[in-house]
């Protein structure tokens, strides 16, 4: 975007003086009028357009810049981030790259993992592999064995300035929330965070990325069709994860790439690694999830869901108005905002299923739904619907159950 004065429509009023928020307009003499003018100061201005319409004289134009001319067709190939935590391979990674495997097939382009780590690295890079990556991207260094913002952000960008991905692809974890909005804004490019869906255009070719938007009420897909890398995140879970059962070359396609990292990008040091509680409720990977909602009608009762997914050996979720009553603690919680999940079961007990909590657990395997009303949306996504009292449901469920383990 640009902005521009039109100085044969100027009449020095200085009502867009007033008008702009940021003092970027001041009146200044031209000596080609010889009469004071309006002038934009460029370092000010944040283009908001608040002096447009105060201009009664039309002399000021915002014009959009014309992003169609620059040139990207030598942008190649898809990118997934194989984030590692303590030196392992995060599944979402494998997920990631599972689903790239389609979007490299539409497009017919190589799909590549980028690798993070110190020597200690090499271990795992078979199993991305495995996983359908036709290439490796090995960033190695010392400095980059646990995750820190800066030197991440550093030594990717670089890969990507190097060899220009068409798309490239993060989990939506917290170490890949914090890296793909820096790395969007290093590299220029756009980014889609969240993203439930991804396919290829089949007549443009570029990457539509669809996700939730307005509190989940729409589903949008969004496109960057002028810029590059196309920059999406997606959730753990979202995606299924399946081996790549094409026949393996014996030569292994790995890129070693030894990144610069300056000083001014070691400004934070790790000095010990404390897991916080969420990792101990590790929903995404449970096979089984018994939730509570609402309708449990009291805290105490999160007892009665908490049995049933003992004896199952499954993990305890919850709906956010559970959460936001202070019954159960965040890293509990599935939906939109909280964790998406897509165990083999999912038990929602006094659960209404409101949309922001169907997007966090629909892909489920096997849903059962326990609700007093009939007409709860949550029996539109459940393969087995229970109509009845929760209370009396559960305590029943997890007798039956211990009685047939005797
Ligand atoms: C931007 C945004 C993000 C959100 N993110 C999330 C999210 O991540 N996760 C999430 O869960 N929600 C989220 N929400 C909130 C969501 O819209 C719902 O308000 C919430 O999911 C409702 O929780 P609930 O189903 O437990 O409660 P309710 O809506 O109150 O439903 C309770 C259900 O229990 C049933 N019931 C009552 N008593 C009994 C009984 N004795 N036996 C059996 N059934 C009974 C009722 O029939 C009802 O269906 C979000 C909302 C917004 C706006």
């Amino acid at each position: 975007m640009s902005i521009k004065v039109f100085a044969e429509k100027c009449t020095g009023c200085t009502l867009c003086v007033k008008a702009c928020p940021f003092a970027a307009i001041t009146m200044q003499e031209r000596p080609e009028s010889k009469r004071k003018l309006a002038v934009i100061d460029l370092d000010q201005c944040t283009l908001c357009s608040a002096c447009i319409p105060s201009c009664k004289f039309n002399a000021i134009e915002i014009k959009a810049e014309k992003e169609s001319s620059k040139d990207i067709s030598h942008f190649k190939g898809i990118w997934v981030f194989a984030e590692q935590r303590e030196g392992e391979i995060q599944p979402v990674a494998f997920e990631l790259l599972s689903e790239g495997k389609k979007l490299a097939a539409d497009l017919n382009c190589e799909l590549a993992a980028v690798l993070c780590g110190d020597e200690s690295i090499d271990k795992e890079i078979n199993k991305l592999f495995e996983y359908g990556a036709d290439k490796v991207y090995l960033l190695q260094h010392k400095e980059l064995k646990d995750y820190r913002s800066l030197p991440y952000t550093r030594a990717i960008a670089e890969a990507i300035q190097k060899h220009k991905p068409e798309i490239f692809l993060l989990g939506a974890t917290t170490m890949g929330r914090d890296l793909a909005a820096r790395l969007a804004i290093r590299v220029g490019a756009g980014l889609t965070a969240d993203c439930t869906g991804l396919s290829i255009d089949p007549v443009k070719k570029i990457l539509q990325q669809t996700r939730p938007a307005f509190g989940g009420n729409i589903m949008a897909t969004i496109i960057s069709p002028n810029h590059r890398p196309q920059m999406a995140t997606v959730r753990p879970k979202v995606f299924k994860k399946t081996k790549d059962l094409r026949p393996k070359t014996k030569d292994l396609n790995i890129i070693k790439f030894s990144p610069v990292i300056n000083p001014e990008d070691l400004i934070v040091k790790i000095l010990e690694v404390i897991k916080d509680e969420s990792a101990k409720v590790n929903l995404q990977e449970a096979e089984i999830i018994v939730s509570g909602g609402r309708g449990l009608g009291d805290p105490k009762n999160f007892k009665l869901v908490e049995d049933l997914a003992k004896v199952l050996g499954g993990a305890v979720g919850a709906s956010r108005a559970t959460v936001d009553a202070g019954w159960i603690s965040a890293h509990h919680q599935v939906g939109q905002t909280g964790k998406t999940v897509a165990p083999k079961i999912y038990i929602a007990c006094g659960i209404a299923g409101k949309i922001q909590h169907l997007v966090g657990m629909q892909s489920s395997d096997t849903i059962v739904a326990i609700n007093k009303d009939p007409d709860a949306p949550i029996f539109k996504v459940a393969t087995y619907g229970i109509v009845g009292d929760v209370l009396e449901i559960l305590p029943l469920l997890t007798r039956k159950l211990q009685e047939s383990r005797r």
